[in-house]
């Protein structure tokens, strides 16, 4: 009996091993010595302690926390984190619990088994990493059942995020028997693991709030270059991302974008969170479809419209889209923009060609400078910009495919204090002041924006 790959049980089985293989390859099965046993393992894991025994023959160095025993071959380093990192674990495995709602009970003497490796090599000469091909040739980290194994990685915090992406993996195959597909698979991997330390205490930052506490990440970076590119996947493409073999980063990055706006965006959440109390099986998309209060195009439109605005910081409760029709302009409209908000529609349906005039009065804040509360009118303020335009100034734009080709996004129409929009398409007018998702908080008030009726030519 040599693991998953020759586990004679049915179809749940089954679905776990096509799980494993959708993470990085075929899921095979590692010779390990079993020296004896101290506990016997919960069912469908692999036993701990003999591979924590053979680790310390093969004189590998061993950190053991409550969740997580850590085999390394690392020389210690001071000040390296290594030790820290199955307390880091066992923190983490209490809030995937709370994600999962799952009880402490259910958990009861889980334990995961992680391989950091500097030389793969030892841990082959260990029997500890399989040498007969059963074990893909993967990149970075592969994880099955409740073992996995990574390679080191000189930076603190990517290491920390590699080991536990594959820890999510190993809980998710093991306690949640995932065998879904691979956006989901590797998506709510990358979200579950996305995290700060404070005070080397585990924080989940599922949105990272700054790119200084996940260094070398750089999830957002590769969604902003898959826009500016024109190749930013839509919502339909990632649930229909194949499995890899190999660390596809921009695969991992969409993923992670869909898990995020499914699990965080007030319109989808709740859909998504009966999704996952449910099996996570193969058959994950279709039981997602047929979800009471799941709007397919709209998650599609609210997805583009993530990764068009994606920063850190971003909030989906302040960035959610108002997509309702809207009215005809037959006169005068006045709408007020918060300063504090994404997006917002102006409630004003155009038709294409349709000119409208508008002007924006008032201040409103824009955060800070030191001690100093910063203003700004519809212009924008000089002292920050954001996006290539200053903060604080006035944006009208229409949703829609842009000329370049790509997903569609707000094309912005008109800006500052004044002006007349002619609408490229049929489509509501939204508004919004420029600034970076992550500063809203900190914004307050709103500018006053009238709109009426004007003639095309007459700007
Ligand atoms: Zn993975």
């Amino acid at each position: 009996m040599l693991g998953n790959a020759e586990d004679p049980r049915g179809r749940a089985k089954a679905g776990r091993r096509r799980a494993v293989a959708r993470c990085l390859a075929a899921a095979g099965a590692a010779i390990l010595p079993r020296p004896g046993r101290a506990a016997p393992p919960r069912e469908g894991m692999v036993d701990v302690g003999p591979i924590e025994a053979a680790a310390r023959r093969a004189g590998l160095v061993v950190h053991a926390g409550e969740r997580l025993v850590l085999v390394t071959d690392r020389p210690p380093r001071e000040g390296d984190g290594v030790p820290g990192l199955p307390g880091v674990f066992d923190e983490a495995f209490a809030a995937w619990c709370a994600h999962y709602g799952l009880a402490d009970t259910a958990a009861h003497g889980w334990r995961a088994c992680g391989m950091l490796m500097s030389d793969r090599d030892r841990f082959r000469a260990a029997g500890l990493l399989p040498a007969d091909g059963s074990i893909p040739d993967f990149a970075n980290g592969f994880c099955d059942r409740n073992r996995f194994w990574l390679d080191d990685q000189s930076n603190p915090a990517y290491r920390r995020h590699l080991l536990l992406h594959e820890g999510v993996h190993a809980f998710t195959f093991t306690l949640r028997r995932l065998a879904a597909p691979s956006w989901y698979t590797e998506g709510i991997a990358e979200l579950l693991a996305t995290h700060r330390l404070d005070e080397g205490r585990f924080v989940a930052t599922p949105i990272p709030k700054r790119a200084g506490d996940v260094e070398q990440l750089g999830r957002i970076e590769v969604i902003r270059r898959l826009r500016a590119g024109a190749a930013c996947p839509g919502l339909p493409e990632v649930f229909a991302t194949p499995p890899s073999p190999r660390h596809d980063i921009p695969a991992y990055a969409a993923s992670w974008a869909a898990v995020a706006l499914l699990s965080l965006h007030p319109a989808h959440a709740p859909a998504f969170r009966a999704l996952e109390a449910g099996p996570l099986d193969a058959r994950l998309d279709e039981r997602l479809a047929a979800l009471a209060g799941w709007d397919a195009p709209r998650a599609e439109r609210d997805f583009d419209a993530f990764t068009d605005e994606i920063d850190y910081g971003f909030d989906f409760a302040r960035s959610a889209i108002d997509w309702s029709a809207g009215q005809p302009l037959a006169g005068r409209v006045r709408v007020a923009v918060a300063a504090d908000r994404g997006w917002q529609s102006t409630g004003v349906a155009c038709r294409r060609g349709e000119a409208v005039e508008f002007a924006a009065v008032g201040r409103a804040g824009v955060g800070r400078a030191g001690d100093t509360a910063l203003e700004s009118t519809a212009e924008g303020i000089s002292l920050r910009w954001y996006r290539g335009r200053p903060v604080g100034r006035l944006l009208l734009a229409q949703w829609g495919a842009p000329a370049g080709g790509g997903r569609p996004r707000f094309g912005v129409l008109g800006e500052g204090s004044r002006g007349i929009v002619v609408a490229p398409d049929d489509g509501v007018l939204h508004a919004k002041l420029n600034a970076p998702p992550g500063s809203l908080p900190e914004h307050a008030g709103a500018l006053e924006l009238h709109l009426r009726p004007a003639v095309a030519g007459a700007r």
